[in-house]
């Protein structure tokens, strides 16, 4: 075992040593060493405290992450047939493991011992929260149900990660199991250059002659947005559209189908194993809204106070369309396109025409610039670790003081066989006891478009949003001061409060005084000129309540979902019934969002999307004071960082955002932020 990677003690996962027959074993043994260890703590006949219970637990958790964390990346990142046959056959051992220590009741009995003890009430308030957290979770995990039930739950578990993790393989298949290749130049026609020049490259890359789309986004979305052809948007807009599921040009290949009604009927038969009416309700168990009728009144009070203006919005697109190519019927792939032409129209720029003045390496030091100056922390490069692909950049995080806060990965550009979207994961939690200190690591991750030949990356304004959001999340795990690993950072937010940060963060690249260093032609460097800010922040808002529509029906079909027991209505039907109570545009028939719908089957937000919302609000309402204040007020910042980022999952999300912003949660800000008061 001594020469296996994953076990070294080295700070940083060795990347280039790790090699996809490590992980078996190396799980194999740390879990085996756990469970020894766990049955000592157990028998001790000490009464528990912190150091002689709780430290030693956090110890054993933290050998798991060590080794797990760089392997969940690599198999993010860097996805190989290989690797997956492995972490397919880790994850079984990994959730039998934490069924098996979330029903161990020996240890849970020493959670309550230590609760009631009087040592409680001198311990931190990180202290305190995470056994509280420990004695939620013991419940939630069936620490009290019978012998016969405790197995049933087991089983569920381990289906379930099953399940999910077979979920994501089928989408990411599908979407890259489908291209459209091009051969004549004139189905090109209404293009972007650079996408065109992307294309071609992806196309050689292949061996092929001409061009070639794929359903990535930094291909897919601006071929909707600017493909003049009707009929190849259809075909993109289709084979998206239909990714693994029984439609469409793969129909059947990597169909979901089977595979979400099973999460769906295992999530529910898991509820009511714990007494819980439904999978809704213990989602919110561990979140910060209350009650399942709390987040249903909130999303419909925001759909409420949206549909007029989303159903203006698409009357205008319909009108628009209408007048300038006669389109009578506008469908689900011209939306992108004509409100394209039709912000262009009404705000004379594209969002191609912002790209020169988004330098990528402009934008990633604005950004830092920005971090410094609100919360006094300066990012610089660091020497680089081991990494999994060449593109990867390595970074330190410093205090005012300069004392070092953390550490981040950053790989920004798309490739194949890396998962979409953009993310920041934890590799390793801060943590410090009474002789090691552990600096948190971040992976920050994002999915922009690689420079063609030696051009500079140039993003857009998206883009630019995109990196920041990430970025907000990574302060948010970075910058903790909380020296329990389990309720440090992001550890131990609930999922509804987690956004804050990241959204937060996305208001200064609105801001004049922020965009003037966050922007630099690329040819003569020359900040955002006013004439298009102005045009940008007047186009902010275009279609705002549709896009709030959209989020709120996604939000809401997913907490109808785990909110029916046994109807027995088909997840399709869940669908189309909120779509027809919510939608203003409804998407054809072959449509299967829900097969792509990675978040909920695959990904934590299960009865939980509405955390994007939600958490909207809170970052809205705190931002405004930074619209009162000054956007780079120091002591605002100061505030922020130490009520807000500082205190991770210590304490409950109302309380410290209460400390911050003087008052609960407040809609209004988030409704003006988007025009609609
Ligand atoms: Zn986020």
């Amino acid at each position: 075992m001594k020469n296996n990677p994953l076990l070294s003690n080295a700070i940083f996962p060795l990347f280039e040593h790790i090699e996809t027959r490590h992980l078996i074993p190396a799980l194999e043994y740390t879990l085996s060493k756990n469970r020894a260890c766990i049955d000592i703590l157990c028998k001790a006949p000490d009464t528990p405290n912190w150091g002689n219970f709780v430290e030693p637990l956090e110890d054993l958790s933290e050998k798991i992450e060590h080794l797990w964390s760089p392997v969940s990346h690599i198999n993010a990142v860097k996805d190989s047939d290989a690797l997956r046959t492995e972490v397919e056959k880790a994850l079984p051992l990994l959730s039998a493991y934490s069924t098996e220590m979330g029903q161990n009741s020996a240890l849970y009995e020493k959670f309550k011992e230590l609760a009631s003890a009087a040592e409680f009430s001198n311990l931190t308030q990180a202290q305190r929260t995470t056994i509280e957290n420990e004695l939620r979770d013991f419940e939630l995990s069936g620490v009290a149900l019978n012998k016969k039930n405790k197995s049933r739950y087991k089983t569920i578990n381990a289906e379930l990660s099953k399940l999910s993790l077979q979920y994501e393989q089928n989408v990411l298949d599908a979407t890259q199991g489908w291209t459209l290749h091009i051969t004549g130049q004139k189905q090109l026609a209404g293009l972007p250059e650079q996408i065109v020049d992307a294309a071609r490259q992806c196309a050689e890359e292949a061996e092929l002659d001409g061009w070639r789309f794929t359903l990535q986004a930094p291909s897919y979305i601006p071929f909707l947005s600017y493909a003049n052809s009707r009929e190849l948007r259809r075909e993109m807009y289709e084979a998206y559209a239909t990714r693994a599921s029984d439609q469409g040009p793969d129909a059947g290949t990597w169909d979901n189908s089977e595979i979400m009604r099973n999460i769906v009927r295992l999530r529910q038969e898991k509820a009511a194993l714990l007494g819980l009416s439904s999978y809704a309700e213990y989602s919110l168990k561990t979140k910060m809204a209350e009650s399942v009728e709390t987040v249903e009144a909130f999303l419909l009070n925001l759909a409420n106070r949206s549909k007029k203006a989303a159903l203006e919005e698409w009357q205008t697109l319909k009108q628009f369309a209408r007048n300038l190519d006669g389109i009578e019927n506008l469908q689900a792939w011209d939306t992108a396109y004509y409100s394209e032409k039709l912000k262009q129209k009404i705000f004379s720029f594209s969002d191609e025409e912002l790209r020169p003045y988004f330098p990528l390496n402009t934008v990633l030091d604005g950004l830092f610039e920005v971090v410094n100056r609100v919360f006094g922390v300066r990012v610089q490069a660091a020497k680089r670790p081991e990494v999994w692909h060449e593109d990867v950049q390595f970074f330190e995080i410093r205090d005012a003081e300069n004392k070092r806060r953390g550490w981040f990965y950053l790989d920004l550009y798309a490739r194949e066989h890396k998962r979409g979207g953009a993310w920041m994961a934890d590799c390793s939690n801060r943590r410090k006891t009474a002789d090691t200190l552990q600096d948190p690591i971040a992976f920050m991750t994002c999915n922009f478009a690689k420079p063609v030949g030696d051009q500079a990356a140039l993003l857009r304004h998206d883009d630019v949003i995109t990196l920041f959001h990430e970025f907000g999340h990574g302060l948010h795990h970075m910058l903790t001061q909380v020296d329990v690993s389990s309720v440090a950072g992001i550890s131990g937010v609930p999922w509804d409060a987690v956004e804050l940060p990241s959204q937060f963060l996305e208001n200064w690249c609105w801001q004049r005084e922020a965009l003037d260093f966050i922007s630099g032609h690329v040819d003569t460097g020359a900040a955002l000129p006013d004439a298009l800010l102005k045009k940008i922040l007047a186009a902010k808002n275009f279609q705002a309540a549709m896009q709030m529509l959209r989020q709120i029906e996604f939000s809401l079909f997913d907490l109808r979902l785990h909110n029916n027991p046994g109807k027995g209505t088909s997840i399709q039907a869940v669908l189309e019934a909120v779509r027809d109570e919510i939608a203003v545009v409804q998407p054809p028939e072959f449509n299967r969002f829900a097969h792509g719908f990675s978040h909920i089957f695959a990904g934590g937000y299960a009865a939980g999307y509405y955390s994007y919302k939600w958490a909207e609000v809170l970052s809205a309402d705190a931002f405004s004071r930074f619209e009162d204040e000054g956007i780079f007020n120091a002591d605002t910042g100061r505030d922020f960082l130490q009520h807000i980022l500082e205190k991770g999952g210590s304490e409950s999300p109302m309380i410290s955002s209460d400390r911050f912003r003087g008052h609960k949660p407040d809609i209004e800000p988030l409704l003006r932020h988007s025009g609609l008061i």
